[in-house]
């Protein structure tokens, strides 16, 4: 970003940051995020989001729970000026859609009457987000053809409701509570006595859209009392009518088979993606810890040298991702390019390792059957590779297993460092937070990982990681979870993503979920 900042520059973005789900933030939105330089958000702004802007913008929490208020919203008002009138491009970014029940309206006008530029981006709000993840469609031509949307937020004491609620009772099908859990009773005894039938099914949505999502399904006479009972509190969606009846076809978000499980990833950071999104769609919440980090070696000359010899080489061994981007990285970077391995053998550990490889244009030759440096061996010794020059870039914690065999049997092995692994800055805080706060299990996908969570973590982590479920990628990186005196509880049955998540779900069918239905 520039930093020369002119005061026409200065614009509020006033951004709908969706009912809760990250997925659920609107394009427009995520790129007045990703150009922010002040971010102002709220209690109901998922927090995940504002990773999406540039690090050094400026983040500003103005809070607002129910009767808890940071900041006024006049001195709110006027934080949006000054800073659009220092030239900032601001994002405000509120929970649901700006403009329903949030009080974009007025920031809005705030921001007109100061002769401030601005934009509006809608969002989606959180009674359709929390009404559709809980498999209730709003309208239907079988059951209703109207919707309201509508505050519970008045106060009871009120002599005369600004709510015709002898029209909402019985002229509008499907009707949708924002912020009523603190009069739920009023509401439904108004619905009642202004004609609605008591046994009308009504759906109270907590947390709507997230992994904490809590549905309660009643009636107008039954709700708040079974409300009470399960001491379901705000955040919540109130949804009336007869429309939520279709919830028993139609659910599809908490019924996951991993839904509302809290589980720790501690991949490398920049490679928790595929495992995080792929237990984010089982429904699980996936928290990402990285206890890793993949940099560039202190040195390159090991790595270079080898390259310089690459026209000689006839097999080029490589046994992870990480090895593939840092291969091609220094190739490229000493200006050569793929035609430098015209005429070498290339053989990948496993389907990852092979799709990197896709990535720079090269199918691999060979792929073993078993996804591990054991397995890399066997396909190694059975192609034959006595008195052959071969290639081995990989990381300064790989074992020597590799090198050993090979150069026993009389081959001719490199093996450069070209990656270094090492442990992140804030790991230990936040590793210790995340196991403190509950996690329902927590992944490994490598022995390093392994090693660097238990060198991170004090006693007490210790213990709260021995209590939970311990879930492993494969033989080898369970033998070193065990080593530690830990219990290995899920083993993927191929070292895969997708099997990984296969054996937790396995693990937890017919365990109660936190919430159960
Ligand atoms: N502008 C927001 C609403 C703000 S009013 C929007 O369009 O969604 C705050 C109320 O929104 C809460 O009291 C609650 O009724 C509802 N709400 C917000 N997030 C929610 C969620 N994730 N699940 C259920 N209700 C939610």
């Amino acid at each position: 970003m520039s930093e020369t900042t002119s005061a026409s520059k200065g614009i509020v973005y006033l951004v709908g940051a969706g009912p809760g789900d990250p997925g659920l933030l609107t394009v427009r939105g995520l790129q007045c995020l990703r150009r922010a330089e002040v971010v102002v958000y709220d209690y109901l702004a998922n927090p995940q989001l504002l990773e999406e802007a540039p690090a050094a913008a400026q983040r500003i929490y103005v809070g607002k729970t129910a009767g808890h208020h940071h900041l006024p919203q006049d001195r709110i008002n006027a934080l949006l000026v000054e800073k659009a009138r220092q030239g900032k491009i601001v994002v405000r970014l509120k929970g649901g859609d700006p403009c329903l029940f949030g009080r974009g309206g007025e920031e809005a006008c705030e921001l007109a009457d100061a002769g401030q530029r601005f934009e509006i981006v809608p969002g989606i709000t959180a009674g359709f987000g929390a009404a559709i993840y809980a498999g209730i469609p709003l309208t239907h031509r079988d059951f209703t053809t109207s919707l309201g949307l509508i505050t519970g937020h008045e106060d009871p004491a009120k002599k005369v409701s600004s709510l015709d609620w002898s029209k909402l009772a019985t002229g509008v099908g499907t009707l949708l509570f924002y912020m009523g859990m603190g009069n739920l009773s009023t509401i439904t005894e108004q619905l009642m006595a202004h004609g609605r039938s008591p046994d009308t099914p009504v759906a109270v949505v907590r947390w709507g859209t997230t992994p904490r999502q809590q549905t309660l399904v009643g009636t107008l006479e039954n709700v708040s009392e079974r409300v009470r009972k399960a001491r379901l509190g705000p955040p919540a969606i109130i949804v009336v009518g007869e429309i939520v009846t279709l919830r028993q076809q139609l659910r599809w978000f908490d019924n996951r088979p991993l839904f509302g499980r809290r589980i720790l990833v501690t991949r490398a950071a920049g490679q928790a993606g595929s495992l995080s999104e792929g237990l984010r769609a089982a429904g699980a919440e996936a928290i990402c810890c990285a206890t890793l980090e993949i940099v560039p070696p202190p040195d390159w000359q090991p790595l270079d040298t080898a390259l310089e010899r690459l026209p000689q080489v006839d097999v080029l061994v490589l046994t992870s991702v990480n090895a593939v981007h840092y291969f091609f990285e220094r190739l490229f970077g000493l200006g050569l390019d793929s035609r430098a391995l015209h005429s070498a053998c290339i053989a990948a550990v496993g389907g990852k390792t092979a799709a990197a490889l896709a990535g720079y244009g090269l199918r691999a030759d060979l792929v073993p059957d078993r996804q591990c440096a054991e397995g890399m061996l066997a396909a190694l010794l059975k192609r034959g590779v006595a008195g052959r020059r071969i290639l081995y870039p990989r990381s300064q914690l790989a074992r020597d297993l590799l090198v050993t065999e090979l150069r026993a049997t009389g081959a001719d092995v490199s093996a450069p460092v070209a990656y270094h692994t090492r442990k992140p800055a804030s790991a230990e805080e936040h590793l210790s937070r995340a196991l403190g706060d509950g996690v329902d299990a927590v992944t490994f996908t490598s022995s390093s990982a392994v090693e660097h969570c238990l060198e991170l973590l004090e006693a007490d982590g210790r213990q709260l990681l021995s209590k939970t479920v311990i879930a492993s990628l494969g033989p080898l990186t369970s033998a070193t979870i065990r080593r530690h005196g830990l219990r290995v509880a899920v083993e993927a049955a191929v070292p895969t993503t997708e099997a990984l998540i296969e054996g937790l779900e396995k693990h937890f069918e017919g365990v109660d979920g936190p919430f159960p239905p």
